[in-house]
Formats: structure tokens, C-alpha cells, sequence
């Protein structure tokens, strides 16, 4: 608990939010943090977070942080809080079709591929610009874009996380003005996990996403 409360003090200095990565983890852990007043948790496996949406207690934030399949949305679709990994325009119609069934607007991050190594996932940055002036976009009003996401490559040289994550930062600050100038909802930049998140803060990060610092290895 000493590790969390010493983490949660840094992010909370730096204006940032802590999302409790609890992926692989059982409900008493989650129920533990839930109990000194922790709502942010981020899980990765649809399946799993229905077990936990089900068994925990229903003010819980959950955020999605894994690859989300299209045809597992409506699965989450009635109570998720924040879906950070979204990176098409099909995922995002998707994702609008399951809200207006359910009434609400749900909000979600742009994923972006920053890392030097080759991942599956994630928008290029001229990707994400195709996707923002895609006409289809301005129609699905039940999609709320809060801001984007990214991860660093995994590596000890820490120039190199900070540039990813500087990179990130300055793409952030542009769509910011030439496309959501008029929206404060475009505002999060969910950036950093247990090794760099120092250095996202150092960046800008608005959000990290701790797993292991904090619950231990997986
Ligand atoms: C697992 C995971 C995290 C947390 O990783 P840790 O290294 O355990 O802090 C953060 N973001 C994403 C997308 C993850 O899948």
C-alpha cells in the first residue's frame, strides 16, 4: 500500500490520473484498492472485465486498455468508462451503434503508434489524421474523442521513451488546435506504465496505466 500511496502522490502532483492496471489480478485485490477509495481500473481482456464488472461494485471507472475486437463492444458497450485503444474508424462506428443502443455517448482515446518496434495496434500518426478528416466521423455522435494514447518502446534508453513520448505530446497539442479547439473533452493524453511513467509525466501525460509497480509481476 506504501508503493501505491507513493505513486498516486507523484501523479496527483503532476495533475495526472493513476488507472490501476488490475489485468490477471482477482477481485479481493481490486476490492482491496476499492476500499481506500481507488475507481480507476484498466483491464485488457473483455472477458475478464465482464466477470469483474459483474462481481465489483458498479461506481468502478473501468477502462479498456487492450486490443477490442469489434464484435466484443457490445459486451461492454452499457457501463465502460474509457476505451483507450481504439485506432478505426470501423472499431469507432462500432463502438457508436452499441452506445446509441444504450443511450449514452461513450468516450474513447486514439491509440497511436509510437514505438520504434513493430506492434499490431495503433494508428500511425498520418493514419489518425486520414481517420479525423473521414467525412463518416462528424455523424457518429455517440463517440466522444478524449484524447490519445501511446506506449513507448520497451527499452532502458531513456532518450528514447522520452522522445516517443514528446512526439506524442506535440501531435496531442495539434489535433488539439485544429480539431477540437472548441471541445475541453479533448484533454487526455493517457501515457506511461510502470517503467517510463516518470518519464510521460516529464512529457505531459495526463493519465498513467500501472500494473506491476504497484500489484506486483504477473
Ligand atoms: C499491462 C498494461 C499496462 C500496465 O503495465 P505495467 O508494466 O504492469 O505497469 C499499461 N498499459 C497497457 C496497454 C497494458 O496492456
Amino acid at each position: 500500500m506504501d508503493i501505491y500511496r507513493k505513486i498516486l502522490n507523484e501523479i496527483k502532483q503532476r495533475h495526472a490520473a493513476l488507472v490501476l492496471v488490475t489485468k490477471t489480478k482477482g477481485i479481493d485485490v481490486i476490492s482491496e484498492f476499492y476500499n481506500m477509495g481507488h475507481r480507476d481500473f484498466g483491464e485488457n481482456k473483455v472477458q475478464e472485465l465482464m466477470s469483474k464488472y459483474e462481481a465489483l461494485p458498479k461506481d468502478i471507472s473501468w477502462h479498456f486498455i487492450g486490443h477490442l475486437q469489434k464484435n466484443k463492444v457490445k459486451y461492454i458497450s452499457p457501463f465502460i468508462s474509457l476505451i483507450h485503444s481504439v485506432d478505426s474508424i470501423e472499431l469507432i462506428s462500432e463502438i457508436n451503434e452499441r452506445a446509441l443502443k444504450n443511450n449514452r455517448t461513450i468516450d474513447i482515446l486514439l491509440e497511436i503508434k509510437i514505438a520504434a518496434e513493430q506492434t499490431k495496434y495503433g494508428l500511425s500518426m498520418d493514419n489518425c489524421l486520414d481517420l479525423l478528416e473521414n467525412p463518416l466521423l462528424k455523424t457518429l455522435k455517440n463517440v466522444r474523442i478524449c484524447g490519445l494514447m501511446g506506449m513507448a518502446t520497451y527499452t532502458d534508453a531513456i532518450e528514447t521513451v522520452s522522445d516517443e513520448f514528446h512526439n506524442l505530446k506535440i501531435f496531442f497539442d495539434h489535433l488539439k488546435n485544429k480539431y477540437f479547439s472548441d471541445q475541453e473533452s479533448f484533454s487526455e493524453l493517457s501515457m506511461g506504465m510502470s517503467g517510463d511513467y516518470h518519464l510521460a509525466l516529464d512529457e505531459g501525460s495526463t493519465m498513467v496505466r500501472i500494473g506491476s509497480l504497484i500489484l506486483g509481476e504477473r
